[in-house]
């Protein structure tokens, strides 16, 4: 259960097509995020999805059915939006139980996969709670768990965690992930954030402008990024890119090269630069180094602490078997 395909789904708003025809399939059990800048399309094609919103044109199957006219609440689909839409005069249970109250399920079947969700998401103890009573991330909990007292065929998460402070979105991240883990049904979830994406996906989908970039495992697109915003997009921080002589050198219009394939030296070394902004995380020091020639600064990654100053001379050295190179339209050159 919770195979999804898109078969040349397309969407416009209007004269404004939003989704040029997509094709993409989700596997059963799957956890693929949809990951891009804001505005590209990924709520949209979510609630394409859904049937939140008619497609313009193609197919969306799920499970080998044609789910395109079907009506959202028949899809078997179950979405979690940011705002998690709570009601706040009903109790944590009532709130859960509330879509099984709605299709009038047996009151016996409701307690029980009341119990189940909560148990699952540690919401036990706080099911006479009204939701004003929650913390954010326990209010985030109680509409996850209005969500799986459906036994959905996939759950869609628009932005979840988006409300959420950043040690609590670390947290849900984690709690989702093994949410996932345990229940093993599909899920969809989009986000802005790089890291959400590669932390969560077993698949990502990369998009700009309503159009797929690339899709792979997160570390298929952190080591083999199809084009030049791929490579920029996946990443923190982000993959150096240079253009000019270095890159021609190489037969290539821009090479890339991430901050952990440079090394440092204070003695020698194939580029000569000038430490510039360090940013000391205590794991691991960035280094921005201005060297002779380039334009941008490059960001340099080195593991723990390093006893360097703003101004120092420093050399670098990439390694030329992780150089990324993209031709002049800015797609990967094999
Ligand atoms: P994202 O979720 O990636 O930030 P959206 O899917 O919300 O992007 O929006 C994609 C594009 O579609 C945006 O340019 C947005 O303005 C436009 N759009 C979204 N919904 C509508 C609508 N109901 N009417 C017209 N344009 C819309
Ligand atoms: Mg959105």
């Amino acid at each position: 259960m919770g195979r999804i395909t898109l078969e040349k789904v397309r969407k416009a708003f209007g004269e404004v097509e939003v989704i040029p025809p997509l094709d993409l399939t989700i596997e059963e059990g799957e956890f693929v995020v949809f990951v891009g800048p804001s505005g590209c399309g990924k709520s949209t094609l979510l609630r394409l999805i859904a049937g939140l919103e008619d497609v313009t044109g193609g197919e969306i199957r799920i499970d080998g059915q044609d789910a395109t006219a079907v009506p959202p609440a028949k899809r078997g689909l179950a979405m979690v939006f940011q705002s998690y839409a709570l009601y706040p005069h009903m109790s944590v249970r009532k709130n859960i139980a509330f879509p099984l109250r709605m299709a009038k399920m047996d009151r016996a079947e409701q307690d029980r996969r009341v119990t189940a969700a909560a148990s699952v998401l540690n919401l036990t103890d706080y099911l006479d709670r009204k939701p004003g009573q929650l913390s954010g991330g326990q209010r985030q909990r109680v509409a996850i768990g209005r969500a799986i007292v459906r036994e959905p065929a996939a759950f869609l998460f628009d932005e979840p965690l988006s409300n959420l402070d950043a040690a609590l979105r670390v947290g849900m991240r984690l709690e989702i992930s093994e949410l996932h883990k345990r229940l093993k049904t599909t899920m969809i979830y989009v986000t802005h954030d790089q890291v959400e994406a590669m932390t969560m996906a077993d698949k990502i989908v990369v998009l700009r402008a309503g159009h797929i970039e690339q899709v792979g495992s997160p570390l298929d697109l952190y080591y083999n990024p199809r084009n030049l915003f791929v490579a920029g997009f996946i990443g923190s921080p982000k993959m150096n890119l240079l253009t000019g002589p270095e890159a021609e050198k190489r037969g290539a219009h821009t090479i890339g090269i991430r901050p952990e394939h440079i090394a440092l030296s204070t003695t020698d070394g194939a580029w000569k630069g000038r430490v510039g902004v360090a940013e000391h995380l205590g794991s691991d020091t960035f280094f921005h180094v201005h060297c002779d020639g380039v334009q941008d600064s490059m960001t340099v990654r080195v593991g723990g602490e390093v006893g360097l100053n703003y101004g120092d001379s420093v050399y670098l050295s990439p390694d030329e078997e992780r150089m990324h190179r993209f031709d002049d339209r800015g797609l990967r050159i094999a």
